[in-house]
């Protein structure tokens, strides 16, 4: 099974994709991830990335094609996977369809977690990662607070925040994703690929939403 996940920045996809991830084995392939990972390498093509990353702008369609595809050649995949953060655009959506094709792969659901911006950014606001472990908290919600404020709860590292996670350059990630986001809706409808998912409650409620379409 082969899921994209269409969401607001900081809807949750992260979490909901862990859930996946365990409950059901699928591998999730994040490309927003995949170029933190190049950012943080130091290689040249990672230091051309940084500030655009840190902005919150998009970075160009061949150079995130090009790591999404090394990504699905691997071996793991089989398992199924779960898209994050991919397509962003109409262009994005038509070059998944042929790289896809060449594999041999199909998606099987598009689901869009559906949120307001105001609920969205308030999220997105209280995010906070352990640098040592990679454990994830939000300080506004009380299921992913951490229990003392400000510190990991496993290794007592102090919690940080991504820089892209300020006020402004959420904005900035907000409006590029409505400008984007309602065209690709358009595309996997067509297709009949996408369900709309009410993600304003727990994640467990949204979980809940996931499984009756995807089940
Ligand atoms: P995310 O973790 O999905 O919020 O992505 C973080 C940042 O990575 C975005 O603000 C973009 O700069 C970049 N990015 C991630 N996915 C894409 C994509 N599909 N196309 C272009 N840029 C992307």
């Amino acid at each position: 099974m082969n899921i994209i996940f269409v969401a607001p920045p900081a809807a949750g996809k992260g979490t909901q994709s862990s859930l996946l991830v365990e409950k059901y084995g699928l591998i999730h392939i994040s490309t927003g991830d995949l170029l933190r990972a190049e950012v943080a390498s130091g290689s040249n093509l990672g230091n051309s990335l940084k500030d655009k990353m840190a902005s919150g702008e998009l970075i160009s369609d061949d150079i995130v094609l090009e790591l999404l595809k090394n990504r699905l050649m691997q071996d793991d995949i089989k398992k199924g996977f779960i898209l994050d953060g991919y397509p962003r655009n109409i262009n994005q959506a038509n070059e998944l369809n042929k790289v896809l094709d060449e594999l041999n792969m199909k998606i099987d659901h598009v689901l869009y977690l559906d949120m307001d911006k105001t609920l969205a950014m308030h999220r997105a606001l209280g995010r906070q990662s352990c640098p040592k472990c990679g454990k994830t908290y939000n300080k506004y919600e009380e299921v992913f607070k951490p229990k003392v404020d400000g510190k990991c709860d496993d290794c007592q590292e102090d919690l940080i925040s991504r820089t892209d996670d300020n006020e402004e350059t959420f904005n900035t990630r907000f409006d590029t994703y409505l400008d984007n986001t309602q065209p690709l809706l358009d595309f996997y409808k067509e297709l009949n690929l996408l369900s709309v998912i009410d993600n304003s409650g727990t994640p467990d409620e949204t979980f809940k939403r996931i499984e009756e379409v995807i089940i």
